[in-house]
């Protein structure tokens, strides 16, 4: 199962990110990018980073099937410029450069 399935967007095309397997790791690229789809975003994302992310903001690890229920979106700019957003209409986690927001 892909908990982020049609959910991590890109700020520049709005297209989705798709997953791809590199080096045997869970990555994500922007469609419109990995397509030669007029999108000029190479940023690739990889799982373990985002994941970490949301487990620490829960304080606990989440399973694939709670990433999904509690996940709303995950807009991308580039890989330290993110922003990751809850169903649950909490604060979302701010990633940007240096700064980050739990
Ligand atoms: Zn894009």
């Amino acid at each position: 199962m892909n908990p982020y399935k049609s959910k991590i967007i890109c700020s520049k095309c709005k297209k989705r990110y798709k997953k791809i397997i590199e080096s045997g790791k869970v990555k994500f690229i922007c469609g419109g990018y990995s397509n030669n789809n007029g999108c000029s975003e190479r940023t690739v994302i990889s799982e373990d980073f985002i994941r970490g992310l949301i487990n620490r903001r829960f304080q606990k690890e989440l399973s694939d099937e709670e990433i999904r229920d509690v996940l709303e979106y995950i807009l991308v700019e580039d890989k330290l410029l993110m922003e990751i957003h809850f169903n649950d209409r909490s604060e979302p986690i701010l990633l940007k450069g240096n700064f980050i927001q739990f």
